[in-house]
């Protein structure tokens, strides 16, 4: 059984090549990994260069850019330009208004995030994308944008939006928020097996205890008991799903 994560952040490990060794003996064959600022972005580019199972996403994080002065920011993003045709997806971008407060901040994400989706069309690059509290806007700016290859990642959209991303064509992943939000997992559960792929986030703590790539079983496990699927069944079309999007799989 070939397993993909296709959501993690396998640069916030202390040894991140470790962990990739050992997921691989868990059967965890594929993950992308996505940079979320500057500093991130540079380690991806050094770290799994020569990786092949390790698909990399570069990009600034709707939540780090917070952080950033307007140089840093302008800085961050001539990095990705000039180093998009290294990795393999633009992510993880988005929009956050938890941490965006002010209509100024929500601006400035929105503005981030349009020029960050601009460049991922250019140059034919599916997109990773980070949405909390924003879904619609989100949806919106990657609709006028003709954003095509997309990821929603970590899928707590509402259930009504699902419609309009299957419209789009755009892919969404669950990880281990399922175990214990009934809410999103009915979500997991709604969307078109076509488009649903498998992520962790690791090494985001769930109930305390930090993720790795291998919770991506857990995920499809619970899946599986839900959908009253077999679990090899929704791994092999989650599995399809990630080629189709960063392979170019038909
Ligand atoms: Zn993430």
């Amino acid at each position: 059984m070939k397993i993909a994560d296709s959501h993690c952040h396998l640069g916030l490990f202390e040894k991140p090549l470790q962990v990739v060794e050992n997921a691989k003996k868990h059967g965890i064959e594929r993950f992308f990994s996505c940079a979320t600022n500057l500093e991130s972005m540079k380690k991806h580019l050094g770290l799994f260069a020569k990786e092949e199972c390790v698909k990399t996403g570069l990009g600034l994080h709707p939540v780090d850019l917070l952080k950033l002065s307007e140089k840093e920011i302008g800085d961050s993003l001539a990095f990705l330009e000039e180093n998009a045709s290294k990795c393999h997806a633009i992510g993880e971008i988005g929009l956050d208004y938890k941490y965006a407060k002010t209509q100024k901040e929500r601006d400035l994400q929105g503005k981030v995030f349009s020029t960050q989706v601009e460049l991922a069309v250019k140059k034919k690059l599916p997109i990773a994308v980070h949405s909390r509290l924003a879904e619609q806007e989100c949806l919106e700016i990657l609709e006028s944008l003709g954003a095509k290859k997309v990821l929603l990642h970590w899928f707590t959209y509402s259930k009504k939006s699902i419609p309009r991303a299957v419209e789009n064509g755009f892919f969404m992943s669950c990880g281990p928020v399922i175990f214990s939000s009934k809410k999103d997992l009915e979500a997991a559960l709604a969307i078109p097996q076509g488009l649903l792929l498998l992520e962790t986030d690791c090494p985001v703590s769930f109930g305390g205890k930090q993720s790795d790539p291998t919770w991506v079983k857990m995920v499809a496990n619970e899946l599986s008991v839900h959908k009253k699927e077999p679990v090899e069944k929704i791994v092999q079309s989650a599995w399809k799903n990630y080629s189709r999007l960063f392979d170019n799989k038909p």
